[in-house]
C-alpha cells in the first residue's frame, strides 16, 4: 500500500474534517449556552485561531504568551522601516483554498508572488549552470527520488540518507556529483522539511498535503495576519508558563508571575518546547503522548537578510541556487529585487547547517554568506549595508523552526500529540497537524480543530 494512501485512511483532521464539522464556511455560528473559562497557551497562529473561535462563540478566553509580542513563529521585523521582513514564516504556500488566503483577503493584505521557476543555479566554482548541467542534475534528481520511492515501498523505514546511499555508491567519490546530491537533497528536502536527511524518515517525510496555486508573500509582512487575528482578544504577554496542572478542577496554568484558572486549556507549545520539558505537566502527560513528542523531529531553518545599496545579481529572478562545497551551506537565496524592488537578498541554512551557524557571531554569519556571494559574483561586490538573521533553534520559546517526520516516527504520532486529555487539555500547533504540519495554514487549522473539540466536548 502506498504510504500516502495509508495516511489518508488513518489521517484525522485535515481541511475536509474542518469544513464538514463546521459547515461550509468552516466556522460555527451562534453562541454557547454554557460559557467556560479557557486559557490558551501561546499567541502564535494556532493559539490565536483557537482563541478567536472560542471567544466568538461566547467562551471567556485568555491567551497566555511568554514573549513580549504575539505571532510566535510568525514574526515580521520592522528594523528596516521601508522593508518589513519576515524572520519566521514568509509565504502562503499554495494560495488556492488555503485558509490563510481567506484571512489575507478579508483584510485586503497586499501580496507578491515569487516563482520557483524564476531561478538561476550556480556551480560550486560560481559559474552559472549550462543546459548540459541542467540535464545532468535532472538525471541525478530522478535517480535520487527513484531510490527514495524504492525505500518508501520497503518494509523497514530508513533515513533519506540511507535510502539514497545506492546512488552515492555508483559515483566516483571525487566527482562533483556528490556535491550535486547534497544540493538536491538539501534544496528539495532539508530546506522544505527542516530536518537533516540523516533524520528524515523515508517512509513518512512527505506525508503532508499541499494546496495548489502560487507562493505568495505579504508586502507588509506575515504579521498582518496575526495582528488581525489578535484583535479583540485578551492576551497576557510576558507570561512564561512553567507548569500546567490538570486532572483537577479548575485547571491551573502557572507562570513565573501568577496563575490562571480554567475549565479548559489549549496547549499550543511548539514541539521543541514540549520536547525540552521546560513546561511541566502535573500529572505527567500519558506515556503515549510523551513518546510521540520524542519521536517526531523539530527541524531548523534559519534566515539571513543582507541589504545592499544596489543589486549586483540578476534582477529578473526570484531564486538563486548554489551548489555549495559543504552540504547545505548557503544553497538557497531569495532576491527581493524583482517582487519588492528592494536590493535585499535572503540566504537560508537548514537542518544541520542551520543549527551549526547559530553558534557563530553575526559577523561570522555575514562573512560566510559573503564568501559564497563573492564566489558567484566576484570579489569586488560591495559589503552589505546591514543584515538581519535568525537563530530559531536557540530561541527558548520555539527551540526549532518547525516539525518533521523523523525516522522512527509515523504520522499517527501527530494524532496522538493532538488528542485531548479528558475534557480538559486540548492540543494545537503545527506539529499536531497530520496533513499540513510545518506550515502557517497547518497551525491555523489546528487551532480551529482544538476549538471545535472544546465545543463538542
Ligand atoms: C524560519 C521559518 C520559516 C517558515 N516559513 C514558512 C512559510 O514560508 N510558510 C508557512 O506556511 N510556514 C512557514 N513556517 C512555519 C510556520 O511559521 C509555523 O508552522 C507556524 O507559525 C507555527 O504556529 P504555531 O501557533 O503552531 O506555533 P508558534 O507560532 O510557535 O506559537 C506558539 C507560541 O507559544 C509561545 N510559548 C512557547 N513557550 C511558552 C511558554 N513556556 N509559556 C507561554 N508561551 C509559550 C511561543 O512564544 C509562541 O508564541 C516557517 C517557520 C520558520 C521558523
Amino acid at each position: 500500500m502506498k504510504r500516502r494512501n495509508f495516511l489518508n485512511r488513518v489521517g484525522a483532521f485535515g481541511l475536509g474534517y474542518w469544513a464538514s464539522a463546521c459547515g461550509s464556511s468552516g466556522l460555527r455560528t451562534g453562541t454557547v449556552s454554557n460559557p467556560k473559562r479557557v486559557i490558551v497557551v501561546g499567541a502564535g497562529l494556532a493559539g490565536l485561531a483557537a482563541a478567536q473561535e472560542l471567544q466568538r462563540l461566547g467562551h471567556e478566553v485568555v491567551v497566555v504568551e511568554a514573549r513580549d509580542r504575539i505571532g510566535g513563529r510568525v514574526w515580521t521585523s520592522h528594523q528596516w522601516p521601508d522593508a518589513p521582513l519576515d524572520l519566521g514564516a514568509t509565504w502562503i504556500h499554495g494560495t488556492e483554498g488555503n485558509p490563510i488566503t481567506e484571512l489575507a483577503d478579508a483584510i485586503q493584505a497586499r501580496r507578491w508572488v515569487t516563482d520557483y521557476d524564476q531561478a538561476i543555479t550556480y556551480n560550486t566554482d560560481g559559474s552559472p549552470f549550462s543546459g548540459e548541467d541542467e540535464e545532468d542534475l535532472d538525471q541525478l534528481r530522478e535517480a535520487l527520488f527513484e531510490a527514495i520511492a524504492i525505500a518508501q515501498d520497503g518494509e523497514v523505514d530508513t533515513s533519506i540518507f540511507q535510502a539514497t546511499e545506492s546512488v552515492r555508491q555508483t559515483l566516483d567519490p571525487s566527482s562533483q556529483a556528490r556535491q550535486w546530491i547534497n544540493f538536491v537533497l538539501n534544496s528539495e528536502l532539508e530546506q522544505e522539511y527542516a530536518g537533516s536527511v540523516a533524520q528524515l524518515s523515508a517512509h513518512w517525510y512527505d506525508s503532508d498535503e499541499g494546496f495548489d496555486g502560487d507562493d505568495a508573500l505579504f508586502e507588509q509582512g506575515f504579521g498582518v495576519i496575526t495582528e488581525s487575528l489578535a484583535e479583540g482578544l485578551s492576551i497576557e504577554l510576558g507570561q512564561v508558563v512553567r507548569e500546567i496542572r490538570w486532572n483537577q478542577s479548575p485547571l491551573r496554568v502557572i507562570t513565573q508571575q501568577t496563575e490562571f484558572l480554567a475549565d479548559h486549556v489549549v496547549v499550543t507549545l511548539p514541539l521543541g518546547v514540549l520536547q525540552s520539558q521546560r513546561v511541566r505537566f502535573t500529572p505527567a502527560l500519558p506515556s503515549d503522548k510523551q513518546q510521540a513528542i520524542a519521536r517526531l523531529g523539530m527541524g531548523v531553518l534559519n534566515k539571513c537578510y543582507l541589504r545592499f545599496e544596489a543589486a549586483f545579481w540578476p534582477t529578473d529572478v526570484d531564486w538563486l541556487e548554489y551548489i555549495s562545497a559543504n552540504h547545505g551551506e548557503w544553497a538557497e537565496w531569495v532576491s527581493f529585487q524583482r517582487v519588492a524592488n528592494q536590493p535585499i537578498l535572503l540566504g537560508f541554512n537548514a537542518a544541520d547547517q542551520g543549527r551549526q551557524i547559530e553558534a557563530w557571531s553575526d559577523q561570522a554569519i555575514v562573512a560566510s554568506a559573503m564568501e559564497t556571494l563573492k564566489t558567484i559574483f566576484g570579489v569586488d561586490i560591495p559589503d552589505p549595508m546591514d543584515a538581519q538573521m535568525t537563530r530559531w533553534a536557540s530561541d527558548p520559546f520555539a527551540l526549532g523552526s518547525y516539525s518533521y517526520n523523523a525516522l522512527g516516527s509515523t504520522p499517527q504520532d501527530r494524532e496522538i500529540l493532538a488528542a485531548p486529555l479528558g475534557n480538559q487539555l486540548f492540543f494545537a500547533g503545527e506539529a499536531t497537524e497530520p496533513d499540513y504540519f510545518g506550515t502557517t495554514h497547518g497551525a491555523y487549522l489546528s487551532g480551529l480543530r482544538a476549538a471545535e473539540e472544546i465545543l463538542s466536548a
